[in-house]
């Protein structure tokens, strides 16, 4: 009653099953397993023809015979081979293999009860021969599905008339006969689709006769039974035939709605696994792909295509695994042309027998075109129309989609550029006041990296450096302070960086409210160190100049005072006295003033180019220049002048760094403690190391002692005069000759500050009289 048989889609010249050569489970490959089934088919019927019993059939019914009898199994087998009488169910998922109920078995019986053995497989063969070659059927499938219906006819012939006396009679012999016959057909049957699959791959043969068995012993059944009836009312009350038909039609019609069932439930998965690609949000290449591959499965098409406006477009055929772009010839786009969804007639196009078109709409656009082509004489019905349209429509919504979605990622990457490049670092809170989004910067203005902060609240990431409690925390507090009529606020927070740096940082917060609530904060992070360092830069330098401008002016104007009230009644040496106080601080503020003015015109040139003379100089005699201008502190100055180094460089110049380092040492150290001056040659260069036994300063300082108005103590406090211009000064000058000028200290222990100059050359251009002015 079924019969396992290869798909009769209008495959083309180019058959699948013919061209998929691979070998399966069973060692064979297709080709091998439908010449198999030819040859067995030949033989059998060769057996048959040679063997089997050449006399008339065991039954014979008496109101029809001879041609007339021929003639109407001819056609009943016929009718069986039409696609409209049988119905087919979709064996694997490809759809290359169908089993097909179409009571063929049951006829053949019928066929091989009434007629000798020779008539029998003739009118079975031609009868099945001529509708598969009406349906126009692949060759090779054609050959198959022959060989496999020969042997399986074959063998029921033999085995029904081997068991059958010519004068058959409704007995238990009958029953045993039509049992034997339609087992063998059956089996024959399984065998060969077991093999069949098999090859085509994926499964075992033991696979498939495990799954069938139990479907072909059923209908084994169940041809005995139709077959058994219909014979015995065809012989004894020929009137009755109708009512014995009417089961094997509510039977065919049962199956036909099963079948469709079971297509209807393959088709609601493919929509399915369709509609979840289209909801993960594809992109348009993997879109327009599974829209082909599933519209070719629906409609068992031949080919889908998609053309887009731009002109070009995607097809799925046999030609490859996969979608592949396509230029449309000049046919296709005109069958593409048309406004609406319609079928299209023996189109002209490659070997299609019919086409149906429809446009892709989008928003009342008309954005391209879809074709589902077919071969052969499979017609498309209402519902392939209807579907093909909802399909369209989620393919084109999907489109969109991908096309906002490719929009949004362009336009994401470009935000993520923003953050990523800004100077400021930027922080985007949730409404729990988690972290989001962490920009770079803030790695380098907090030393926090994104991976530690995202997920965190700010409190709980960044160290303050007063630290306070939870309910004074300032981003606690900014939180609370953030209203939807007040969406913005500075908040200033000096914190203590991973690495122990402290940073003075501005977060700027601006919250985004909705209905009331806040459900975004964007804080822009601004690094105020470096200001607040220039803003407690100015500060102490106007206190450091006011008070040294100041302890100069102190005695000069006393002193002035002085001599103008009582000048005429001093002495002459105490006139003297006060005149020598005036001018030794009168000079000491023009040196104020001169170093605020190197200072200024090294920042102005901001580099270190200073104009000054590079000749040969004796630096023990420099430091011996030097020594003078201390006489006052001569006691304590201990002189070491081991070498003798001539070094290239401005002696006044060299005199100056010298005498800040030596005032430096005398200034910063106990006046009963000695400073050690040490002349040295060493590594191509002419060293003044000034040592003293002093406070020393503090490591943490080094770092900052050349920087311009740099001074350790507070100048709120400072029991030392100075500007913190020094050693700045004297840095640049010793760069600008080419040396440089180094400290090490040692806190309670005192410092020690080595100046070193390039050693004279006698081919360098000093030596020449050259002016490096
Ligand atoms: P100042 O005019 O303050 O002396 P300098 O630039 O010469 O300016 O020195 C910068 C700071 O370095 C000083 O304020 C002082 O704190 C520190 N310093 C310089 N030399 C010594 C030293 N020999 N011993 C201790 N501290 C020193």
């Amino acid at each position: 009653m079924t019969q396992h048989v290869v798909d009769g889609k209008e495959a083309g010249p180019a058959s699948d099953v013919a061209e998929d050569d691979a070998s399966g489970a069973s060692g064979l490959s297709v080709t091998q397993v439908v010449a198999a089934s030819v040859l067995l088919g030949a033989a059998a019927v060769g057996v048959a023809l040679a063997f089997g019993d050449a006399g008339p059939g065991p039954f014979r019914i008496g109101w029809i015979d001879g041609p007339w009898l021929r003639l109407v199994l001819f056609v009943m087998t016929c009718l069986c081979g039409v696609e409209a009488v049988g119905v087919r169910i979709r064996h694997d998922d490809d759809g290359e293999a169908v089993e097909e109920l179409n009571l063929l078995d049951g006829v053949a019986l019928l066929s091989v009860l009434l007629l000798p053995v020779r008539d029998a497989i003739l009118i079975s063969l031609i009868g099945i021969l001529l509708p598969y070659l009406v349906r126009g059927i692949d060759r090779v499938k054609v050959l198959y599905n022959l060989g496999v219906y020969a042997t399986a006819a074959s063998a029921t012939a033999l085995l029904v008339h081997a068991v059958m006396p010519e004068e058959g009679r409704f007995d238990a012999r009958l029953v045993v006969a039509m049992c034997v016959g339609t087992a063998a057909f059956v089996l024959v049957n399984l065998l060969h689709m077991a093999l069949l699959l098999t090859a085509i791959g994926g499964t075992t043969p033991g696979e498939v006769l495990r799954e069938d068995a139990r479907l072909s012993v059923l209908t084994a059944i169940g041809t005995v039974g139709i077959t058994g009836t219909v014979l015995a009312i065809a012989v004894a009350a020929p009137i009755l035939l109708p009512c014995a038909v009417l089961p094997a039609i509510a039977l065919r019609f049962a199956f036909a709605a099963s079948a469709a069932k079971q297509e209807e439930r393959r088709r609601s998965a493919r929509v399915l696994s369709f509609s979840q690609i289209l909801a993960s949000g594809p992109t348009r290449e993997v879109a327009v792909e599974s829209f082909l591959s599933m519209t070719r499965q629906e409609f068992d098409a031949e080919a889908t295509l998609l053309l887009l406006g731009t002109g070009t477009g995607m097809i799925m055929d046999d030609s490859s695994s996969g979608a592949r772009s396509y230029d449309p010839s000049a046919e296709v786009r005109r069958l593409a042309e048309h406004a609406d969804l319609r079928v299209v007639e023996s189109p002209d196009v490659r070997a299609w027998s019919r086409v149906l078109t429809t446009p892709v709409m989008l928003d009342g656009v008309r954005v391209g075109t879809a074709m589902v082509a077919r071969h052969g004489t499979g017609r498309f019905r209402a519902s392939d129309i209807t579907s093909l349209r909802s399909l369209v429509a989620s393919l084109a919504v999907t489109l969109q989609n991908a096309e906002q979605t490719k929009r949004l990622v362009e336009e994401t990457s470009k935000l993520r550029a923003v953050i990523d490049q800004a100077g400021d670092g930027i922080v985007v809170l949730d409404r729990d006041g988690a972290v989001q989004v962490w920009s770079p910067a803030m790695l380098r203005i907090t030393g926090v990296p994104a991976s530690l902060a995202t997920g965190s609240r700010l409190g709980e990431v960044l160290d303050l450096e007063s630290p306070a409690s939870d309910a004074e925390c300032p981003f606690a507090e900014g939180e609370r302070r953030l209203r939807p009529d007040a969406p913005q606020l500075d908040i200033d927070i000096e914190l203590v960086r991973p690495d122990g740096e402290a940073r003075s940082a501005r977060f700027s917060h601006a919250a985004v409210f909705e209905d009331g609530a806040l459900v975004r904060d964007v804080v822009i992070v601004r690094d105020l160190t470096a200001e607040r360092q220039v803003e407690r830069m100015k500060g102490d330098f106007i206190a450091t100049v006011s008070h040294e401008l100041r302890t100069p002016l102190t005695p000069i104007k006393g002193y002035a005072t002085m001599l103008l009230k009582r000048g005429d009644t001093m002495t002459p040496e105490k006139r003297q006295r006060a005149l020598d106080v005036i001018v030794s601080r009168a000079d000491h503020l023009g040196r104020l003033v001169e170093d605020l003015l190197s200072a200024s015109t090294i920042t102005a040139n901001n580099d270190a180019r200073h104009p000054m003379i590079a000749e040969r100089a004796d630096l023990v005699a420099l430091v011996d220049r030097t020594r003078e201008d201390f006489l006052a502190a001569a006691s304590r100055v201990r002189i070491d002048t081991s070498d003798r180094p001539q070094v290239v460089g401005d002696p006044t110049r060299v005199v100056q760094i010298i005498s800040n380092l030596l005032s430096n040492a005398l200034k910063y150290s106990d006046g009963d403690r000695p400073v050690h001056v040490s002349v040295c040659e060493d590594g191509g260069k002419g060293h003044v190391v000034v040592r003293d036994e002093g406070a020393g300063i503090p490591s943490d300082q080094m770092g900052r002692i050349f920087d311009k108005f740099h001074r350790v103590e507070d100048p709120m406090v400072m029991s030392t005069g100075g500007t913190g211009l020094g050693l700045y000064i004297a840095r640049q000058l010793a760069h600008a000759m080419g040396g440089e000028i180094t400290a090490e200290s040692t806190l309670g222990q005192g410092s020690t500050f080595s100046l070193s100059l390039p050693l004279h050359r006698p081919e360098h251009p000093a030596d020449r009289g050259l002016d490096l002015r």
